[in-house]
């Protein structure tokens, strides 16, 4: 390939880059928007009893995470790509969301703090 033709791409490659970060910011600037939307939205509740919130959240997780075991236990895939789809034996891909999240429920249940 010729040199010019080749700098050619490379300017195409940078132009593509420099589209993705301008969607990536405005992105950003999206969830900040959200985020400050939602701690603000959180600051309204500051007299609710914060434990009890705490408590709640636990339940709806633990809910969800049975739910997605029993889907799995049923023959689909709870995994990201293949979600709802029919799983012809193991998933490596289910069984490690099925793992992180009993990891996370062990982390809940103990206080510490989720990454
Ligand atoms: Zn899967």
């Amino acid at each position: 390939m010729k040199l010019n033709d080749r700098l050619h791409n490379m300017a195409n490659v940078l132009q593509l880059l420099q589209d993705e970060l301008a969607q990536i910011k405005l992105e950003a600037a999206v969830l900040e928007n959200e985020n400050d939307m939602l701690k603000n939205q959180i600051s309204v509740y500051s007299g609710v009893d914060i434990s009890q919130l705490v408590d709640n959240g636990s339940k709806i997780r633990l809910s969800s995470r049975e739910n997605l075991e029993k889907l799995y236990k049923e023959g689909f895939h709870i995994c990201h790509s293949l979600f709802g789809s029919f799983a012809e034996g193991e998933c490596l891909f289910c069984r490690g969301m099925l793992e992180q999240g009993a990891t996370d429920q062990e982390a809940l249940s103990q206080g510490q703090p989720e990454q």
